[in-house]
């Protein structure tokens, strides 16, 4: 008898993606082990035989790990989301899985560090620089350009990321940038280099969004995703991603080419990859390289044709059957259109009340709707914020169609949000961070 193969998946947080990720591999009769940071003070409280390190300090996880595996087999290891990734790597290191080299992963831990790499690789960058935050720093001195963009080093989801264009604006924004990191919940994450910004020179253009996967170093691009909304500041909350793009040829292989630049000069050589570029008439410009797949519930706007197989395969499936050297992971995407909204916070505040959700399901052209903050707790607009109120798709023969499915189905939709009182610090999540998108 074949022994059933057995996976790590390490995850900050165990919720829809390891729950789709779940579904995947009970469909595959594979194992999945749960690596998570989410807890170390009780004994398995969610009852999943999760594995409980600290992220933030890699390899000692890795060796945690390693140790509790001794003896079973492992046939491969995943990452989701950042946080996760780097002790992924020393651990697929240690049990000579093939993964990308641990050196290369925390580089892209590092917004300054993935800049550095890239720069000195010849892959187009803005300007940059690394600015303490304390004392407040003078962008008369610092020789600051404008526009420029603001961002911590090592958060996700474009938490703190602030556009500024003028001295007030850049002042303003520092300030706002080191209470966000100053904050409880984010010192709780013990993320290195909380007391420093990256300063770079701002972009202008259309966004687009990669999923890709890397065999042996070359990358095979599942996706590029056009986000049709301008995403031109002061915040970056993303709101929609549509797939196929309906950028030119030409541009889609341009893409195609700065994403297999970056991997190169990044190192990353397996496994998933998420990516943002941000395309211009100077050329395309990495903003992020990820070693991980796209996060949230936003996977789900993906859908794989394998022949044989009725009902297609998710990414999720997709990337077990590669993390495990099973067939099947060069299932072509299906030829549909499709899209997801990451459902826009307005402003700060509890959530009272959601109407409306009927009817956004029912417009033409969406498949689901998942509001994803719970009533009755506080949720964070960006730039402080990191979890949008929940997720639509939609699915159509032609990309214009999906994006506005996604839009009518929106304005359907109302969320009562009440302000709360202020309180000694401005930044509280009683949502837990969004998976990183
Ligand atoms: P995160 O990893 O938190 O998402 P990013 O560095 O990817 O942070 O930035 C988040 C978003 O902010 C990007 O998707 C982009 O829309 C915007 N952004 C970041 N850097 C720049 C830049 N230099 N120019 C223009 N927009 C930027």
């Amino acid at each position: 008898m074949i022994p059933r193969k057995r996976i790590l998946l390490f995850a900050s947080k165990l919720g829809y993606q390891t729950r789709s990720f779940q579904a995947a591999a009970d469909k595959l009769d594979v194992e999945i082990v749960y690596v998570t940071d989410r807890c170390h003070q009780m004994d398995d409280p969610w009852n999943d035989h999760a594995l409980a390190v600290h992220f933030e300090i890699p390899e000692s996880a890795a060796g945690t790990v390693l140790e509790s595996q001794r003896g079973l087999p492992v046939d491969g290891v995943l990452a989701l989301g950042d946080r996760p990734s780097p002790a992924a790597a020393y651990l697929a290191r240690g049990l000579g899985l093939m993964h990308n080299h641990p050196a290369s992963v925390e580089a892209c831990r590092s917004k300054l560090r993935m800049r550095e790499v890239l720069h000195d690789a010849g892959v187009p960058v803005p300007w940059f620089r690394s600015v303490a935050l304390e004392p407040p720093p003078e962008p008369l001195l610092l020789g600051i350009q404008y526009p420029c963009v603001l961002k911590p080093l090592s958060l996700s989801a474009s938490q703190g990321v602030v556009r500024a264009n003028n001295r007030e604006e850049f002042i303003v924004g520092a300030a706002r940038l080191k209470r966000l990191l100053d904050s409880p919940e984010i010192r709780a994450t013990r993320e290195p280099h909380l007391d420093q910004m990256l300063v770079e020179g701002y972009l202008p253009g259309r966004e687009v969004a990669v999923e890709a996967l890397l065999t042996a170093g070359i990358p095979r691009v599942l996706a590029i995703f056009d986000k049709p909304d301008l995403l031109d500041g002061p915040y970056f909350e993303e709101t929609i991603y549509v797939t196929p793009s309906r950028l030119p040829a030409a541009v889609q292989r341009a893409i195609e080419q700065s994403l297999a630049s970056a991997v190169r000069a990044l190192g990353l050589t397996h496994g998933p990859v998420h990516a943002e570029f941000r395309v211009n008439t100077q050329g395309i410009w990495p903003i992020e390289v990820a070693p991980r797949p796209i996060g949230g519930l936003c996977a789900r706007a993906l859908q794989f044709n394998m022949p044989g197989e009725v009902g297609g395969l998710g990414l999720e499936e997709l990337l077990l059957r590669h993390a495990l050297g099973l067939p099947g992971s060069d299932a072509p995407r299906e030829m549909e259109a499709s899209g997801a909204m990451m459902i826009p916070v307005p402003h700060s505040g509890i959530l009272e009340k959601v109407e409306g959700e009927g009817e956004a399901r029912a417009a033409a052209g969406i498949t689901s709707l998942e509001i994803t903050a719970r009533l009755h707790d506080f949720i964070g607009a960006w730039p402080e914020g990191s979890s949008y109120l929940g997720f639509l798709f939609a699915r159509a023969a032609e990309p214009a169609e999906v994006e506005s499915a996604l839009r009518e189905a929106h304005v359907k939709l109302h969320f009562t949000l009440t302000p709360r009182l202020p309180v000694e610090h401005p930044v509280t999540h009683t949502v837990p961070p969004a998976d990183h998108l």
